[in-house]
């Protein structure tokens, strides 16, 4: 739970950069990204840790999903995650 900080990510804020929601289901490793728009008419704007039960993992019925924003897809990781791919063989 570290990287819960004092402001938890809200939907809004997510639509605000264009960013998507990506899931992953712990079970099963399925995963997908969602468009925000559709989430914020749904649920409002709610928190990003408060729609975790809202969700079902499509592949294997998991509950135990997890959400975050989907850095990757909006091109946010580049150049930042460079340390990771030094990696000794
Ligand atoms: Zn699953």
């Amino acid at each position: 739970m570290r990287d819960i900080g004092p402001s938890p990510v809200r939907l809004s804020w997510l639509a605000t950069r264009q960013l998507q929601v990506w899931i992953w289901c712990e079970g099963c490793s399925h995963h997908k990204s969602l468009p925000v728009a559709p989430l914020l008419e749904k649920f409002g704007d709610v928190a990003l840790l408060a729609l975790k039960a809202h969700f079902q993992c499509a592949a294997c019925g998991g509950r135990e999903v997890f959400l975050r924003p989907d850095w990757h897809r909006a091109g946010w990781t580049q150049g930042v995650v460079s340390r990771h791919e030094k990696l000794p063989d």
